[in-house]
């Protein structure tokens, strides 16, 4: 059961309630949407088959006990969940990084998946899933990235008014788009609004530089 991987490297993870833990990634390959502002396009087609046996080997090498699943989109390949049970299995914290394209409940419960909400800049807001929101537990994320006004008012009017509040603010991320919107802008929306959501910055690009892989 290979699984088409683009990287598997050690950093500090920048995008969650776990930003600046170190942590596992393990990237897979495809994506099966282009957003306009995708930083991570080489992962859509760069890539190599392998098996689980061999992914969780290099994982092992890094001695860490957190691990997260992205991509791409790593809910398009079938055998994703099996690599993330035996991840959990051998005892590692498990984050799993998807679009929000795609049903989240074949993806075990036990970890912490951190679903995408596609806001309108993007270009991809018709693919949304939304019934992933009724699938969410109480350990998931959501994120919302944000270019600019109509995109916040887009994630504000789903927090507000539907049951993702039930996640708390703890757990639902505003990310601006690095280089599209000032943080500080985002930021004096959200106290203006008191909104029930955090302000969730790629921390990667703030501590190395914004277009360097592997980090
Ligand atoms: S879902 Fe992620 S990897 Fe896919 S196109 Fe959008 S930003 Fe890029």
């Amino acid at each position: 059961m290979p699984l088409n991987i683009c990287e598997i490297f050690y950093s500090l993870q920048g995008e969650s309630t776990f930003s600046g833990l170190p942590c596992v990634f393990v990237r897979l390959t495809g994506c099966n949407l282009d957003c306009t502002w995708c930083d991570t396009l080489y992962a859509k087609k760069e890539g190599a088959l392998m098996e689980i046996e061999e992914i969780i080997s290099k994982v092992r090498t890094f001695g860490c006990g957190l691990v997260e699943i992205t991509g791409g989109e790593p809910l398009i390949q079938k055998d994703t969940s099996i690599l993330v049970d035996k991840l959990l299995n051998l005892g590692y914290q498990v984050l799993v990084e998807t679009n929000g394209t795609i049903a989240i409940d074949n993806i075990s419960a036990r970890c912490i998946r951190i679903v995408d909400i596609k806001c309108p800049s993007s270009g991809e807001l018709s693919r949304n899933l939304l019934q992933n929101i009724d699938l969410l537990g109480e350990n998931d994320e959501i994120k919302f990235v944000i270019a600019n006004r109509t995109d916040y008012e887009f994630a504000r009017n789903l927090i507000i008014n539907t049951e993702l509040q039930k996640l708390g603010a703890l757990r639902i991320h505003l990310s601006p788009v690095y280089g599209e919107i000032q943080p500080e802008i985002l930021a004096s929306w959200i106290l203006d609004d008191r909104l029930g959501a955090r302000l969730s910055m790629q921390l990667h690009k703030l501590i190395w530089h914004p277009d360097k892989r592997g980090v």
